[in-house]
């Protein structure tokens, strides 16, 4: 093989990869026929070339600022030929003066002291490290605006294409990818200067194979065990920093910047060289060699960084002052994670150039200091103490580099959640969580496409046992060495498949767990090898490592919900035609609507409001009152029936017929078990017509108990399906198309449980022709103040609540009591629909040419809970 070995990298089913070319070859005659190409064979000569530059090279840094290049040269000859001077052309305070030959860059680093003009120059050896292949031949590639990404996945041929075609679109470009090493590299230099030894590492999606454009930059300072005796912080020196405090971005500044200063020692604990090695090979952010940054034409040029406000760099030389306050504080006192942070916080401030916006986060679960950097336009996050993290992102790097479908799966899903409003801070679950269920989703297919945390481990070789903070995070590094999957599903339908599962996963009930690669009952007892110290809430999802932490802990009863009603709409949608076929009419087809943000009426439907305590019965009886005689609703007859919760393969709804006679004889599949609901992504059909279904008139052996409220008023079970009458197929058929690979199949694990459990859904279609919410509190009062004057009693039962609340309604409508609705058309349709699995109710919009249903809803989120509670007291 021409190359060097550590240029290719085999790849599971008998590919490679070419590490200096960025290429994959198919088989090795392919690869053979690449390393005797034109390409190949120039990359190595260009990097024996920079390789030889750079060992004749010395970076000088300290000389004033009106000294040029020919200066340089003429001061440097004293030692030898002067091949070539480089200056930092924006602030002229570095340069690289490379020599004619080896001897002569001895003699110049063999004096002890330069100066030039009565300036100390400081004088050092250029570092050598990686070669980068020129990123200028990767075409540049910028974020695709919503309307590129819609024509690009559109023209794609099938739904495959498209989830692959969405990686494309998304990724981090070969620049962008650099622009963020030469930020990494310029924090490694600056705080280098203060903690030599330290590591700047990169975690999160910049490495772990899930990085879209303008992701944040997840770093980790490595500092080694601050419990061990450590070099104390040390100070600046000048003029290194005083160099980088007067320069922005400036890849070639950058490019002339050693990632360390030669007094700096690597990494001497195991943990630091275990760490060490996890740049990943293609998405590796490690700061890389001068040499690429000078070399890339794609980098963003000097002139075309923003310039640092002249009030930042200000505010940075009083930081500049307080750090090296800090610094010598910490040098005599043994240092605190409080203080460290600050420390690193007005590093960051004073002494990396272009960063802003710096804020420490002390009472985060993993402290941090948030930053900005202007000129990359980059935002993220230093953090002191999270090792972890840097085995969790090589894990899931891991994962993708197993199976080339987790990429366009996670991708997808992640655009999928972030559109629903179901990905973010707060409650919502972060890309971590989300990416951590597509990984368990995968490792429970039949057969597995990925392997349990605990099958890797068993695996891991012998350098790669490693435990951080007590936790086992041994897997093996390179995914060629183990089995590819033998499940062969198509992407297509994984996605269908996750979105059934998911909808209906007991997610409070159980705890997901990635090293079993299985679903551990709650109420059954954790065995505590397993779950100690977990934070168990509506949704438990384990963290593949440190298994006390429950990464979706933060996630609350409404998100995991919504989760759920989303991914059965989803479902739902993935059944129809208009999923499974590009539309031959130019429409929305495959992920298109799925990728859609969704309005705020239809993440409200998807939002369940909790229901009090009480028993299903009563609680359906009283939502009929609430909905007909205190709020003055009409709501349609209809009926009630059972369902099984996650009603398994096949299984056909007990009772009821549909009025849609196509979607008769429809296999019930998982997500069936409970209510449906309109409303995420994905519910318009090929015509933009959402097909509700709606049973009504059942015989009385659908009921399975006494209808609610009043005899003969009965709720109305609803449904949403799609189907499209695109190319004259009916929704059945879509169905039939999915075969064995639909989403009836996905759930197998977790039908069997769920099929135990039988949950009732009732649903009413309801009419109002007011806004009954719009002044009920004031004309509340009001009441109560009268009926108080008049000397009547206040709604202290049950009955007396619904009197009142019937009287505001009344009187909002400007209605005698007698008085029924004028009008002809209703303000606004919806259906509501209880669920007893989840004990809450969906609200969702039928007809609303006025756009009220949001202000319904967020009335109704409050006004129901605590009218049942009034009503059943
Ligand atoms: P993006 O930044 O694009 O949202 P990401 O892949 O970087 O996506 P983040 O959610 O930012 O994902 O998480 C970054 C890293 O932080 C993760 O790889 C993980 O190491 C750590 N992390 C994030 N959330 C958690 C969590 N809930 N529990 C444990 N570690 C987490
Ligand atoms: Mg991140």
């Amino acid at each position: 093989m021409a190359a060097v070995d550590s240029d290719i990298e085999p790849l599971p089913r008998g590919g490679f990869r070419c590490c200096l070319c960025h290429i994959t070859t198919a088989n090795r005659p392919s690869l053979d026929a690449h390393l005797g190409g034109r390409k190949h064979r120039h990359l190595e000569e260009l990097r024996a070339t920079r390789k030889a530059q750079g060992l004749r090279s010395v970076f000088v840094s300290g000389f004033p600022r009106d000294v040029g290049s020919a200066q340089l040269s003429e001061y440097f000859q004293a030692f030898g030929p002067v091949a070539s001077v480089v200056m930092d052309k924006d602030k002229g305070v570095f340069a690289i003066v490379e020599m004619g030959d080896l001897g002569a860059r001895e003699a110049v680093l063999s004096q002890p002291q330069h100066s030039l003009g009565g300036h100390r120059l400081r004088v050092r050896p250029r570092e050598q490290k990686e070669f980068q292949s020129p990123a200028s031949r990767s075409p540049k590639r910028v974020a695709p605006d919503s309307h590129q990404l819609i024509k690009a996945l559109a023209e794609a041929p099938d739904v495959e294409a498209q989830m692959v075609k969405l990686v494309g679109l998304r990724e981090l470009s070969e620049a962008e990818r650099q622009l963020r090493s030469l930020v990494v590299a310029l924090m490694q230099e600056v705080f280098s200067e203060f903690f030599p030894g330290c590591v700047v590492h990169p975690f999160g999606s910049s490495i772990n194979s899930f990085d879209v454009h303008g992701c944040d930059l997840d770093l980790f300072l490595d500092l080694g065990d601050l419990d061990e005796p450590q070099p104390a912080p040390k100070a600046p020196e000048s003029p290194s920093l005083d160099s980088a405090l007067a320069s922005p971005l400036d890849p070639q500044a950058l490019a002339c910047t050693p990632a360390s200063p030669p007094d700096s020692q690597p990494p001497a604990s195991p943990q630091d060289s275990e760490a060490l090695d996890f740049e990943a090979p293609s998405s590796s952010l490690a700061p890389r060699t001068p040499d690429s940054a000078l070399a890339s034409e794609t980098l963003a040029s000097p002139q075309s960084l923003p310039p640092a406000s002249p009030l930042q760099e200000d505010q940075g030389e009083g930081d500049l002052g307080k750090a090296v306050e800090l610094a010598e504080a910490l040098k005599r006192e043994k240092a605190e994670g409080g203080a460290m942070l600050e420390l690193v916080g007005s590093i960051l401030r004073g002494c990396v150039p272009g960063v802003y916006r710096v804020q420490t986060v002390p009472s985060a679960r993993r402290p941090v200091v948030k930053f900005c950097h202007r000129p990359s336009g980059l935002h993220g996050d230093v953090s002191l103490s999270n090792r972890l993290a840097l085995h969790n992102s090589r894990f899931l790097s891991l994962c993708s580099e197993l199976d080339g479908r987790v990429r366009p799966l996670v991708y997808t899903l992640r655009c999928w959640a972030q559109g629903q409003g179901l990905s973010g801070s707060g409650p919502l679950l972060n890309n971590y969580a989300l990416t951590l269920l597509v990984i368990y989703f995968l490792q429970t297919r039949d057969p597995p496409v990925l392997p349990t945390v605990s099958q890797l481990t068993q695996k891991a070789g012998e350098g790669e046992q490693v435990e951080v903070d007590g936790w086992d995070c041994s897997f093996p590094r390179d995914a060629s060495r183990l089995e590819p999957s033998t499940n062969k599903e198509p992407l297509s339908s994984l996605l269908a498949q996750f979105f059934s599962c998911v909808s209906c996963w007991d997610l409070r009930g159980s705890l997901l767990s990635l090293r079993e690669g299985q679903a551990l009952p709650v109420a059954e007892g954790l065995p505590s090898n397993l779950s100690e110290g977990l934070r168990l809430g509506p949704m438990n999802l384990q963290d593949p490592f440190d298994l006390s932490h429950n990464v979706a802990a933060n996630v609350t009863s409404r998100v995991a919900g919504r989760l759920q009603n989303c991914c059965r709409a989803a479902a739902n949608y993935c059944r129809s035609l208009q999923y499974q076929r590009r539309s031959s009419r130019g429409r929305d087809w495959g992920l298109l609507p799925l990728l859609q943000p969704s309005s705020p009426s239809s993440m409200l439907s998807a939002t369940p409001i909790p229901l009090p305590p009480a028993s299903f019965t009563q609680l359906t009886a009283a939502l009929a009152q609430v909905l007909r005689e205190a709020l003055g609703c009409h709501i349609e007859q209809g009926t009630k029936r059972l369902w099984s919760e996650g009603g398994g393969p096949g299984e056909p709804p007990q009772g009821g017929t549909s009025k849609r006679a196509k979607l008769d004889g429809q296999k019930k599949s998982c997500e069936e078990g409970s209510e449906e609901q309109q409303g995420c992504a994905g519910e318009h059909g090929e015509d933009g017509v959402e097909e509700m279904v709606i049973e009504v008139g059942e015989s009385g052996q659908d009921w399975a108990m006494q209808s609610p409220g009043q005899p003969g008023e009965l709720p109305l079970m609803t449904g949403k399906h799609l189907a499209t009458r695109e190319e004259g197929q009916s929704g059945t058929e879509a169905l039939a198309e999915q075969g064995p690979r639909g989403p009836e199949a996905a759930c197998k694990g977790s039908q069997a449980e769920a099929e135990k459990r039988v949950s009732l859904s009732v649903s009413w279609r309801c009419a109002l022709w007011h806004r009954v919410w719009q002044g009920r509190r004031r004309a509340r009062r009001r009441l109560q103040q009268q009926i108080k004057e008049g000397g009547g009693a206040g709604a202290g039962s049950g009955a007396e609540w619904l009197a009142t609340e019937a009287r505001v309604t009344r009187e909002l409508r400007g209605l005698s009591s007698t008085e029924q609705r004028p009008e002809a058309e209703p303000l606004l349709t919806f259906v509501a629909s209880a669920s007893q699995a989840g004990q809450s109710l969906t609200v969702t919009p039928l007809q609303d040419s006025q756009g009220l249903f949001p202000d319904l809803h967020h009335f109704l989120q409050v006004f129901l809970p605590q009218a049942l509670r009034n009503l059943l007291k």
